[in-house]
């Protein structure tokens, strides 16, 4: 392949080896440099004229790509300054499962459980209140400390039946 460029001094087309792209070419017939277009230019004319140069640029020209980022970000953003996207980072982690399991513990076998899920559950309830604790686990938290209540209660009304039990057979 060859390049072809016209002589600024006569006009003559003069055919230059793509070796010398970029480079500058003497007109062998009145002498005049001239200045042959490097390799990579040559391509870039139709490339321009190629749907491929065209897609981008209405893309991002149009203003509907232009504003899009900005709604796209702010979704992102707005959290982060919201008071909902704070808590898994500052907040304590809840431990509505721990007292859960600990209300339902005290309730099958050992009332103990019960009376620490009581207490974990109104501590814990307090913390999420105060916005101190994730309260994605207040309802499993809440849960937790009335099956604490209910089964220390249970268990408080089971020992006094017993205490009963024993004075009237003392009697
Ligand atoms: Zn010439």
């Amino acid at each position: 392949m060859s390049i072809e460029i016209g002589c600024t001094g006569c006009g003559q087309t003069l055919r230059v080896a793509d070796e010398h792209a970029g480079k500058k070419a003497r007109c062998p017939a009145c002498g005049t440099i001239v200045q042959v277009p490097e390799a990579g230019a040559a391509p870039l004319e139709p490339v321009t004229e190629s749907p491929f140069s065209v897609s981008p640029q209405p893309a991002v020209d149009e203003n509907p790509f232009g504003e899009r980022p900005e709604p796209a970000l702010n979704p992102y953003a707005s959290p982060a300054n919201s008071p909902f996207n704070p808590p898994p980072y500052s907040l304590r982690p809840h431990r509505g499962g721990l007292i859960l399991t600990f209300g339902i513990l005290g309730v099958l076998c050992c009332m103990p459980f019960c009376i620490a899920a009581w207490v974990m559950g109104a501590t814990d309830m307090k913390e999420i209140r105060a916005g101190r604790m994730d309260p994605s686990g207040q309802a499993m938290t809440q849960a937790g400390m009335i099956v604490g209540i209910v089964g220390t209660v249970l268990a408080g009304i089971w020992i006094l039946i017993n205490i009963a039990m024993i004075a009237a057979n003392a009697m």
